[in-house]
């Protein structure tokens, strides 16, 4: 009953639908939200097929799973994700689940009502939203855009988008790298810096590795646990939504390193009981598609496609930034976020892209307080159509 209005994406969708009922003939493009486009690719879709027809035959059908994940995936995770970066993971480290949104979301259920908790501002919403549904955000300030009991870290262009240590205590840290909404990343020396902080204090950091399949340059960590220390003080999220245009077919993993305690107690024995408690696994013939991508083919087909969405961004930042915006991200990430000409508030960008270029794109200010000022545009559409989208804008602030 707290949360505040609607969920930044359904306001989006009112104000398109209303914009093209009046405007029928318009023909919109849409950058907006984070979804991809391009279909499965083959060595998934045969994997699905063929585990299909196994439940369809007595002799391979499958009924409950281990609520964990299968063991074929769990050891495909922990050898192609980890060992490939030398990074030590068992497989009783990682958990299989339906995508990263629940997991980021279910994971307060391992943490005390009074558990403070910093998030990074701008942010994915659900870290926050999730927090006030378990009673740990305090009161809505509707005047500030924010909760009284959340701990808010700037992130901006006048400070890199790195954010700067909490100055009081804090329990639970969320940290996206990439990052949605800003398409900027951490880079080893800056993760360190938290991972020493969440040691020494005894906080906990949750980070959010969903756009790793973007990552190009050498010094971006693709795992957290790739910084020294980290397997005392963090839980990574994973998803196969963006890497392998899962965001449809649904699934995902978390690691909960069994070197994580807290106070005598693991943290890898309660996010078990949890999902054991909760959660019946993910589906046979879903894990079968995962398991798919890490094979030669489905590495090469899955590049393919993230290759295809790279030159999106590039184009749209590269396009953006001609026009005279101040762009960001983009490079290791499918994200551009821009700052709005002339300080212009971010639904009024929103609104006259929409109605000037016909070009949906995400308002910085839905992804909080210091998301104002800024839009962000995704890389995840038809690339012809995003090389019109990005000539509209710019025509639209050359004119
Ligand atoms: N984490 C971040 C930062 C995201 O942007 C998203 C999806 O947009 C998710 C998690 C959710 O991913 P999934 O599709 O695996 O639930």
């Amino acid at each position: 009953q707290k949360l505040p209005g609607s969920y930044l994406f359904s306001e989006i969708a009112r104000r398109v639908t209303v914009y093209s009922s009046e405007h029928p003939e318009a023909k919109l493009i849409k950058l907006g939200i984070g979804d991809v486009t391009r279909p499965l690719v083959p060595a998934v879709i045969d994997a699905l097929h063929k585990a299909v027809d196994e439940m369809g035959q007595a002799e391979t059908f499958r009924g409950y799973g281990p609520e964990q994940g299968y063991d074929f995936l769990r050891n495909a995770v922990a050898k192609y994700d980890y060992a490939s970066r030398g990074v030590a993971i068992e497989p009783d480290e990682i958990f299989i689940s339906d995508g990263a949104k629940s997991d980021c979301g279910n994971i307060g259920d391992l943490f005390s009502v009074d558990n403070k908790v910093a998030v990074c501002d701008p942010v994915y919403t659900v870290y926050v939203d999730t927090n006030a549904m378990s009673g740990r955000a305090g009161e809505y300030d509707t005047e500030k855009g924010g909760w009284s009991n959340i701990y808010y870290m700037p992130t901006v262009a006048e400070n890199g988008f790195v954010p700067a240590l909490p100055t009081e205590k804090v329990d639970v840290i969320y940290l996206c790298s990439p990052n949605n909404p800003t398409g900027t990343v951490l880079n080893k020396d800056q993760l360190k810096v938290w991972v020493d902080y969440a040691n020494a204090n005894d906080a906990i950091i949750l980070f959010d590795a969903a756009y790793e399949a973007f990552i190009v340059e050498d010094n971006i960590p693709h795992s957290i646990y790739e910084v020294e220390g980290a397997k005392t003080c963090a839980i990574e999220f994973r998803s196969y939504s963006k890497t392998a245009g899962f965001t449809g077919t649904r699934c995902g993993f978390t690691i909960v390193p069994k070197a994580l305690e807290r106070k005598g107690v693991s943290l890898n024995a309660m996010w078990n009981r949890r999902q054991t408690t909760k959660f019946n696994g993910t589906a046979y013939i879903i894990q079968r598609a995962a398991e798919a991508v890490y094979t030669e083919e489905g590495q090469k087909q899955v590049r393919e496609n993230i290759a295809y969405y790279q030159k999106n961004a590039q184009v749209i930042k590269d396009g953006l930034a001609k026009a005279g915006l101040e762009v960001y991200g983009a490079v290791n990430s499918p994200y551009v976020w821009a700052k709005t000409p002339d300080g212009m508030p971010s639904w009024d960008f929103f609104d006259l892209l929409l109605d000037k270029a016909n070009v949906v794109t995400t308002p910085g200010a839905g992804f909080g307080p210091h998301g104002e000022g800024y839009i962000r545009l995704t890389a995840f559409g038809d690339a012809g159509l995003t090389v019109e989208a990005v000539d509209r804008v710019a025509k639209l602030l050359k004119g």
